[in-house]
């Protein structure tokens, strides 16, 4: 019998894993897809120009110390997020507004203004250091803007925020969870931000993909079974018994279960989980989170004075910034296609999906018909809400009204299971580190109930 069995080997898993095997714990980790890494992804491009980033990408050097730690221990070279030139906003109209990258678009001075104090306040709410508010929880965020006075612009840019953040619609998530993931972040400036002072300052120029790869191999591949998907996981007081749906079963005094809540109710427990746990996970969604990669062999943007980086209230394409890595000539525009436009896109068929990228992003740059926009040399579509063992991205969102209440009782231990995964961490949720945080926090916590201290079960 294991120690612990941690299933699922994303980040938060993997971590889990190796913190628990520092602590003299013998650990397996039981994994459903053939690979390691889950919502971090680095393929391969046909041309042998590097790999492209299907999940995570960027990360910050000193904002997240645990992720940074990892590059610098595997030695992964990394590249600055480039930002010379004009960004391009393309407005509900489809016209373009062409702008210098890190200001606010050229809207109307009004507009601007309306923004900008609604940008403001909710920055510096997500900089105190309190609870989600139950009153905050129980409207949406569209919502709460309105009633702060968000004009439409407004209210349509605190709406492609929602979407490139979460990838679901400012309706869909309460301004108590919206504000508390950007609390977890260092404020809303700080997840927006392209530059030092943020989440999308760096990327590994051989892809994220080698963080996980790195923590495997710390782990040990032998002490990871991929192929293997969880059905069923029984605690029986005395041990946890995993069955996977071949029937393997594995036991272990402890279960650290890694996987996204909204994903429990794939997964029989016995007993089952707490009515209240269950509930509130069952509430939880995963929104519409999509990338169109597009490679080219020339960054033929730059020639025309812009940085890549393009927002539109129109889509399909919703955000895209360049995500070249140079020195390999690899010339690429990350596009995110996330929220209601990702949930259409998603619907399409693979050469509808890639011709309508290629349409908006030649209106976006505003080029013709034999422009090298149109001749890509690859083109990757990565649709998370299709992959059976992700379901969406980034993390898992509840209901209206649910998330004071998940906060109390979700991811605590209940028996012999612990939860680990970003969505609980306190620092950088929804990314990378919050993903590391967590699975360190999750092995200590079962490190601690193996040497029966007190830990701070809800159940
Ligand atoms: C498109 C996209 C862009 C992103 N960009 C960034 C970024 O730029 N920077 C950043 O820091 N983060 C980014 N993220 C977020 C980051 O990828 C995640 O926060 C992080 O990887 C989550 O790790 P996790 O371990 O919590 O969850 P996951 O990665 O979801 O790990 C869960 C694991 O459990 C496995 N699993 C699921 N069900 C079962 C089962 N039944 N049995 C066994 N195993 C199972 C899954 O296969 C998976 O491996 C991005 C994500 C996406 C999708």
């Amino acid at each position: 019998m294991f120690d612990v069995i941690v299933i699922g080997a994303g980040l938060s898993g993997l971590q889990a894993a190796y913190s628990a095997q520092k602590e003299g714990l013998s650990v397996v980790v039981v994994e459903a897809r053939d690979r390691v890494g889950g919502k971090v992804w680095s393929v391969p491009l046909v041309s042998n120009r590097g790999r492209a980033d299907l999940g995570a990408a960027w990360i910050n050097d000193t904002l997240q110390p645990k992720v940074w730690a990892y590059c610098r221990q595997f030695g992964l070279d990394v590249i600055k997020q480039r930002l010379e030139g004009n960004a391009i906003m393309q407005n509900e109209d489809g016209s373009r507004i062409v702008f210098p990258f890190g200001i606010t678009p050229d809207f109307s001075d009004e507009q601007k203004t309306n923004l900008e104090t609604i940008r403001d306040h909710i920055q510096a709410v997500s900089l105190r250091k309190e609870q989600p508010l139950v009153i905050d929880d129980g409207i949406s965020l569209d919502a709460y803007v309105a009633k702060l006075g968000a004009n439409d612009k407004t209210r349509k840019m605190v709406n492609l925020w929602a979407r490139v953040m979460h990838g679901v619609e400012s309706t869909e998530e309460s301004a108590a969870w919206f504000i508390d993931y950007c609390r977890t972040n260092h404020g809303l400036l700080a997840i927006r931000a392209d530059n030092q002072t943020g989440g999308q300052y760096l990327r590994l120029t051989g892809g994220a993909q080698q963080i996980a790869d790195g923590l495997a191999s710390l782990v040990g591949h032998e002490n990871i079974q991929l192929s293997s998907p969880i059905l069923s996981i029984t605690d029986a007081k005395s041990c946890v018994t995993v069955t996977t749906t071949a029937g393997k079963s594995i036991s272990g005094k402890k279960c650290i279960v890694s996987i996204p809540s909204t994903l429990y109710r794939d997964l029989k427990f016995s007993p089952a989980l707490p009515p209240a746990v269950e509930r509130v996970a069952d509430g939880t969604k995963l929104g519409h989170y999509n990338k169109a990669i597009v490679c080219y062999d020339t960054p033929w943007w730059r020639k025309l004075g812009y940085n890549g980086f393009a927002m539109s209230f129109t889509g399909p394409v919703i955000v895209a910034r360049d995500t070249s890595v140079d020195e390999s000539r690899m010339y690429s525009l990350t596009c995110f296609v996330n929220g209601a436009e990702g949930e259409k896109w998603a619907k399409l068929y693979p050469h509808q999906r890639r011709a309508v990228v290629l349409e908006q992003l030649a209106t976006l740059y505003d080029v013709s018909e034999d422009a090298e926009v149109y001749r890509p040399i690859e083109f990757f579509d990565q649709i998370w809400k299709h992959e059976l063992y992700s379901k969406g991205a980034l993390a898992p969102i509840t209901a209206i009204g649910q998330y004071t209440e998940y906060k109390t009782i979700c991811g605590r231990p209940v028996g012999n299971l612990h939860f680990v995964g970003t969505e609980f961490s306190g620092h950088w949720k929804g990314y990378m580190e919050g993903a590391l945080v967590s699975g360190e926090l999750g092995a200590t916590e079962v490190a601690q109930s193996l040497n029966r201290q007190p830990v701070r079960a809800a159940f």
